[in-house]
């Protein structure tokens, strides 16, 4: 059976732009408005002579307030439970939120292994926000740009090391 990397992360963060990287389709739905993705979206990568299933969970979470949190603690909770490896999506524009240390707290719990990954560094001074993350508990994150590509190959890499 083929190994399964999950995407999981709050809405916005770049998610669904990082599977489209990855699977190198334009099949997940990306957008300005959380909550976009609205189906959970399989594709299969292939690095290094490897191949590996990918899901984006966007499809989970809901645009609407009060079940928000909810809606991404189940988000998780089914990647805790399918995925081997989590790939755990954070803004780097943006640092850390407290959903970002909610979602944290449920990873750190779980005997998953999971990879940190900060996305949009193309964004002007997001490279200063970087030091914030090491407070998640989830080791060094992988700066990476879903939008022009940049340190994609690095996380590859790291996936296919902890697979
Ligand atoms: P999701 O809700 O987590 O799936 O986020 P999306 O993939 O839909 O992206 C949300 C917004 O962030 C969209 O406007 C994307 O174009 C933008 N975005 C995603 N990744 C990047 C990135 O690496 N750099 C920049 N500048 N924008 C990004
Ligand atoms: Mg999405």
């Amino acid at each position: 059976m083929s190994r399964l990397v999950a995407i999981v992360g709050r809405p916005n963060v770049g998610k669904s732009t990082l599977f489209n990287r990855l699977t190198q389709t334009r099949s997940a739905i990306v957008d300005n408005t959380a909550g976009t993705t609205r189906d959970r979206q399989y594709g299969m990568v292939e690095w290094c002579g490897q191949e590996f299933s990918i899901v984006d969970t966007g499809g989970w979470v809901v645009n609407s307030e009060d079940i928000f949190e909810e809606e991404i603690n189940k988000q998780v909770q089914i990647a805790i439970e399918e995925a081997d490896v989590i790939l755990f999506v954070v803004d780097a524009s943006t640092g850390v939120t407290d959903l970002d240390d909610q979602v944290a707290a449920i990873l750190r719990r779980s005997k998953k292994p999971v990879i940190l990954v900060a996305n949009k560094e193309d964004i002007g001074d997001a490279r200063f926000n970087i030091p914030e993350f090491y407070s998640l508990g989830l080791g060094d994150p992988v700066e990476v740009s879903s939008a022009n590509g940049s340190g994609t190959g690095d996380l590859l890499d790291k996936v296919i090391e902890d697979m």
